[in-house]
């Protein structure tokens, strides 16, 4: 193969269906020449997920709940058996009870909150401990985080909490395996129309907004954050780690409505 990711190998977690971000990235890794592996959530994703998978190529690597150690260690083991040796991760997962993805933060429960970091934060940390003992050479791990994490997004709520500690992680993460020259690195991504969006309160209201008031005028596909996740882990990327990279039409810098937004 050749291409900027020729030779390389990893995994990518959180696939669901084609409109997946994770799958955004995994169809331009392939695209460059990359091999890939797929994890996926439970037995009713593997359906959607062999498709997908043999669309590029890649390899289904198995079942993984994030919210389970052992089967963590279940899928690394399947991946380490097949390859020995991977270049890269893809963390593209998160979870909040739809039910608090709406109203108020304050009233978050306990439960609730727990589970949400849980999957949503502690799950790349978990991961990425895994992956360290794969990347015998260096390599690059990216997750995915969204602009709730810096300011508050209407609905977005116990996720822009998970989102500040996942951020928080990745510079954590980044001092402590690029001595390995392991990088790691998180995309902000902009509102995308996924399974996990739908979940989010107003959710049509944010993609509008961000289409009427982003610099670019437009959101985001996941084909363009796919692009900029196969800059992060290639080599053109080789001096960046700790960095939260904005892939959100320029939206994070707007600090007022356009004057030719309409109004919505
Ligand atoms: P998606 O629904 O396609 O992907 C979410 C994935 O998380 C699914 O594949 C699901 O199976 C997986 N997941 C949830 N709980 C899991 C568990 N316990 N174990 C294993 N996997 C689990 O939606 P997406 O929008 O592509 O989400 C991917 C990532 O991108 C998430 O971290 C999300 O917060 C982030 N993000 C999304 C947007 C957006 O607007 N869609 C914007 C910025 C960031």
């Amino acid at each position: 193969a050749s291409g900027l990711m020729a030779g390389k190998r990893g995994v990518i977690m959180g696939v669901a269906n084609n409109r997946s971000i994770a799958w955004g990235i995994a169809k331009a890794i392939h695209a460059q020449g990359g091999e890939v592996a797929l994890t996926y959530q439970g037995d009713a994703l593997r359906k959607r997920v062999q498709p997908l998978a043999a669309e590029i190529g890649a390899v289904v690597a198995g079942d993984c709940d994030v919210g389970d150690e052992a089967s963590i260690d279940a899928a690394f083991a399947e991946i380490e058996k097949l390859w020995g040796k991977i270049d890269f991760l893809v963390h593209a997962i998160g979870f909040s009870d739809k039910d608090e993805l709406t109203g108020r933060y304050v009233d978050t429960t306990a439960d609730n909150f727990d589970k949400t970091m849980r999957i949503s934060v502690y799950s790349f940390t978990s991961v990425a401990r895994r992956a360290e003992k794969l990347m015998s050479d260096g390599g690059s791990m990216l997750t995915l985080t969204y602009y709730g994490a810096e300011k508050v997004m209407p609905n977005y709520n116990v996720m822009g909490v998970a989102k500040a500690a996942l951020e928080a992680s990745v510079k954590y993460l980044a001092v402590d395996l690029g001595p390995k020259n392991i990088r790691v690195n998180a995309i902000s991504a902009g509102p995308i129309k996924t399974l996990a969006a739908s979940g989010i309160g107003d959710f049509r209201y944010i993609l509008k907004w961000n289409e009427y008031n982003a610099p670019l005028r437009r959101t985001v596909t996941i084909e363009e954050v796919g692009d900029v996740g196969l800059y992060l882990l290639s080599d053109l990327s080789r001096s960046v780690t700790g960095e939260v990279h904005h892939a959100d039409s320029g939206y994070h810098v707007v600090g007022m409505k356009a004057v030719d937004a309409p109004d919505i």
